[in-house]
């Protein structure tokens, strides 16, 4: 997004917010941009979702935002990585979000389908790159008729649209990948999917 747009978006300034943005910066964790998660948050607002899944917690800097929107609001999410699911857990007790989230320790590919709730207002896909559309596949039956599905990271850094040569083989890979995933959801019948350069790229999927 331009810089001026940028000043003018009024991102969360909490102590935890920011003292969680610039541990992810350290770590290398990475987190939604600040006008990607003002615009979920807004839809989340708009939409009065107040079920959300996520596939990808990190250390819980979007789960927390999301639930800080509303009392009833409750996310569950999905973390593969032990480590990092320990700093997210740490961080929602800070938060005093324990009753709204909770995180599930687990690969999503593999999570027991049952341990989740049958049915989703929102389900936001922000993990591997490289397997958004098996995400999609796996949890788009927990989506309720006209649910939104969220996807993030889907102009990766503007790698997607770069026209320069990329060196790296696993990048140029997962490049493909992300483009295979946008065009895959472009073509779902099933959906209505808008494409949205906010943040780093996000698309937006009603069912239908
Ligand atoms: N939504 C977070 C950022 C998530 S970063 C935020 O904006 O604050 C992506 C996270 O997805 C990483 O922590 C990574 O470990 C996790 N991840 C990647 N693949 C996964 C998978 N298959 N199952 C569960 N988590 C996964
Ligand atoms: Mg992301």
């Amino acid at each position: 997004m331009n810089d001026y747009f940028a000043k003018l978006n009024k991102a969360s300034s909490s102590k935890l917010v920011i003292k969680m943005k610039q541990y992810a910066m350290i770590q290398k964790v990475p987190i939604m941009q600040d006008e990607g998660l003002l615009y979920l948050k807004q839809l989340i607002h708009f939409t009065e979702a107040t079920r959300i899944l996520e596939i990808g917690t990190a250390i819980g800097y979007s789960s927390i935002q999301i639930a800080e929107m509303d009392s009833s609001i409750h996310v569950d999410t999905i973390e593969r990585e032990e480590n990092i699911y320990h700093v997210a857990l740490e961080n929602v007790k800070q938060a005093k979000c324990e009753s709204q989230i909770r995180i599930f320790v687990a690969d999503a590919l593999e999570i027991d389908l049952n341990l989740l709730e049958k049915q989703y207002d929102l389900i936001f896909i922000d993990a591997a790159k490289a397997q958004y559309i098996k995400f999609f596949e796996r949890f788009e039956g927990l989506l309720r008729p006209h649910g939104l599905i969220v996807s993030d990271n889907l102009l990766f850094h503007g790698l997607v649209t770069t026209t320069e040569k990329i060196e790296s083989r696993n990048l140029r890979a997962l490049i493909s990948k992300i483009k295979e995933y946008n065009e895959w959801l472009s073509k779902n019948k099933k959906y209505q999917t808008t494409f949205l350069s906010i943040g780093d790229g996000i698309a937006v999927s009603e069912k239908c």
